[in-house]
């Protein structure tokens, strides 16, 4: 015998065999005593938890987030106090694909960060791009299941794709994104990321202030052109790969932590929206500011225990850092947790990868799977010095919003309009090239056998509202000129 550990089932009993399952004589019928194999067998059958609806396909990584300036004025956020270095989580995915999918689709990467603060976890769920494709969660499930695959068939469709947009002319910006080669970055390392939403950050005096958060990478930007990212799709984790082999080299990747911060009171006539999840904050009106860096460092040692059972939630915000009326927010607040019961179970915060490194004193109790000790009391009001809050550490909590109870679309402001944001990045940010290969990209997509010709003709309507020269391009394109 070696030193080799010896085999024990789940209960930590020393196993009877490897290889060979209890049976009447070497070639009779197994025995329902053989509790190992029972064991065995139906642990594996319980082995997968449901994928995430969206979000599927990832990996991720742990590191380090730290603050090099001052931005105490803005938030009292611990986290983001200068000389501050706290812990974190980084998950990459697309978003449309199942587990399995390639990696190097035409999607958005999600980009999801669990900082573990001394006040608790504070996620940070974000993009590769600071906008996305909707502003009201009402039409967050009708959108996912458009990209997703049809009910007929199990078929991805591009003439679902393009209805669905050409039907949501607030789309036009984040498909502008899309169709552009940044919709296939090289590898995660060689992509931004965005916090996308508007945040409140608020000072120790309980001063406010909206703001916007973006990840540079320090890598540099790298794509795939639409032809390099298709013939990788044999290699399906191409981007898990190269950043597990990255940092098992010791080759760390970086990004600069940079905010655009907006006074409380300008959000109310500034000339967009600051709130619309489909626009940005130009850097003309709002700089970025570099505040810190964060470092991915550690490789997970288990796949499935830290980066399948992350799980990420807006709602989780720490003290000096709040929600804004951003609806899509406002709906992420909900579904990201709920997601999390479903998909893990109720208890999943106290998984390894999810526990928070501040203590926990929260009311709530049992549940399946729970190994928290949770003392008495498990009630509040109580007379027995059990936990107490604090609502003094909550300053963001008390702004005043008004208003009748309606269902409506945003009030627009100056400027808004679905268009304006689109038509500057082509106008003023794209090269020549850029403007080629968006075209090439939007021809190929609408080219699919089953994209109906009058769809192409609301395809080509649809980014000549953006620009005349770029609905040239498509029509020219898909022979429509
Ligand atoms: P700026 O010229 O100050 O910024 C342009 C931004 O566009 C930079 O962040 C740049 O990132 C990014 N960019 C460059 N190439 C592409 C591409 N192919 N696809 C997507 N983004 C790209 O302009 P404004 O702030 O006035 O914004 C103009 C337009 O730029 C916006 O309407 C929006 O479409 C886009 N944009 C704006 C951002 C913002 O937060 N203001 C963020 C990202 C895009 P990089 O520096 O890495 O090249």
């Amino acid at each position: 015998m070696t030193n080799r550990p010896i085999t024990t089932d789940d209960a930590g009993i020393p196993a009877p065999s490897d290889e060979h399952s209890l049976s009447v004589g070497p070639n009779g019928p197994l025995l329902m005593q053989d509790h190992y194999l029972i064991q065995k067998m139906a642990h594996f059958n319980r082995e997968r938890v449901p994928e995430r609806v969206v979000h599927a396909k990832g990996g991720g990584a742990h590191g380090f987030l730290r603050i090099t300036e001052d931005v105490s004025q803005f938030t009292k956020a611990g986290l983001f106090q200068k000389g501050k270095e706290t812990p974190l989580f980084l998950r990459f995915s697309t978003v449309a694909g199942e587990l399995g999918s390639p990696d190097t689709a035409r999607d958005p990467r999600g980009f999801a960060i669990k900082f573990y603060t001394e006040e608790g976890n504070y996620d940070l769920v974000g993009n590769n791009t600071p906008i996305f494709f909707i502003r009201d969660p009402q039409k967050f499930s009708d959108f996912i299941h458009s990209q997703k695959r049809r009910a007929d068939n199990h078929l991805r469709d591009n003439n679902m794709q393009w209805d669905f947009w050409t039907l949501s002319p607030e789309s036009a910006h984040q498909v502008t994104f899309l169709m552009t080669d940044r919709g296939i970055p090289a590898s995660w390392r060689h992509m931004h990321g965005f916090g996308s939403h508007t945040f409140l950050w608020y000072n120790a005096g309980g001063e406010k202030f909206w703001v916007k958060y973006h990840f540079r990478t320090e890598q540099g930007i790298k794509n795939y052109t639409g032809a390099e990212g298709a013939a990788l799709l044999v290699d399906p984790d191409h981007h898990i790969r190269d950043l597990h082999t990255a940092i098992a080299a010791g080759d760390h990747p970086s990004w600069r932590v940079n905010v655009q911060i907006m006074p409380f009171e300008a959000a109310a006539d500034y000339r967009f929206n600051p709130f619309d999840l489909t626009k940005v904050w130009p850097h003309s009106d709002y700089p970025e500011i570099t505040i810190g860096t964060f470092t991915l460092n550690r490789n997970p040692a288990n796949y499935f225990a830290e980066v399948e059972q992350a799980g990420f939630e807006p709602s989780n915000l720490v003290p000096g850092i709040d929600t804004s009326p951003d609806k899509m927010l406002q709906g992420r607040l909900f579904s990201y947790p709920d997601t999390h019961r479903y998909r893990i179970g109720p208890n999943y915060l106290q998984l390894p990868i999810n526990q928070p490194r501040a203590a926990v004193n929260s009311y709530n109790f049992d549940g399946p799977m729970t190994f928290r000790n949770q003392q008495d009391p498990v009630y509040a009001p109580n007379s027995v010095n059990g936990p107490a809050a604090d609502p003094s550490r909550y300053e963001g909590e008390n702004y005043q919003v008004a208003g009748e109870i309606v269902r409506s679309a945003y009030t627009k402001h100056a400027e808004d309009d679905d268009y304006v944001q689109p038509r500057a990045l082509w106008e003023n940010v794209l090269s020549e090239t850029d403007r080629e290969h968006l075209v090439s990209n939007i021809v190929g997509h609408a080219s699919a056998p089953e994209v109906t010709s009058d769809m192409k003709r609301r395809v080509v309507e649809y980014w000549s509202n953006i620009h005349k020269d770029l609905g040239q391009g498509v029509a020219r394109g898909l022979d429509l000129a």
